[in-house]
């Protein structure tokens, strides 16, 4: 289970400017509307500086989407940084880049907003009803 740390301590690791605001659904699988049954790990709009995570998805999928973030959206090119940046990572070989730690701060997020992302993703949660899917929101401290 990917946890508000786990995201700030990736996000710590690596030069990449962290998203603004991250969305990460806790409890639910989540499908696009438009391609029924893929689950998705994460996903990114271009040009919002936010990205939306599944909880359940691993630690690489932090860095696929904020690598998004920045810009860089073929698919390929950015799987190929995911992998460079997180076996970085992984092996330690650069254990801190940033003088002060990626922090959140994890705000309330009303049913509005909650029905809102979901619907302005083009998001829908595959084995739950909408009102049971809970999604957690964190914003960067600057
Ligand atoms: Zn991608």
């Amino acid at each position: 289970m990917l946890s508000k740390q786990d995201i700030e301590d990736t996000l710590s690791k690596t030069l990449l400017p962290a998203p603004s605001v991250i969305y990460y659904f806790t409890n639910a699988e989540i499908s696009l509307k438009d391609r029924p049954n893929t689950l998705v790990r994460g996903i990114q709009k271009s040009g919002a500086d936010a990205i939306y995570l599944n909880a359940k998805s691993p630690k690489s999928t932090v860095l696929h989407e904020t690598i998004h973030n920045v810009g860089i959206t073929n698919e390929q090119t950015t799987r190929l940084l995911t992998r460079i940046l997180y076996a970085r990572q992984t092996f330690g070989i650069i254990p801190k880049l940033r003088r002060k730690n990626v922090q959140y701060t994890e705000v309330p997020v009303s049913e509005e907003e909650k029905l809102s992302v979901l619907h302005d993703m083009g998001l829908y949660p595959e084995n739950a009803s909408t009102s049971d899917v809970k999604l957690v929101k964190l914003v960067l401290v600057e």
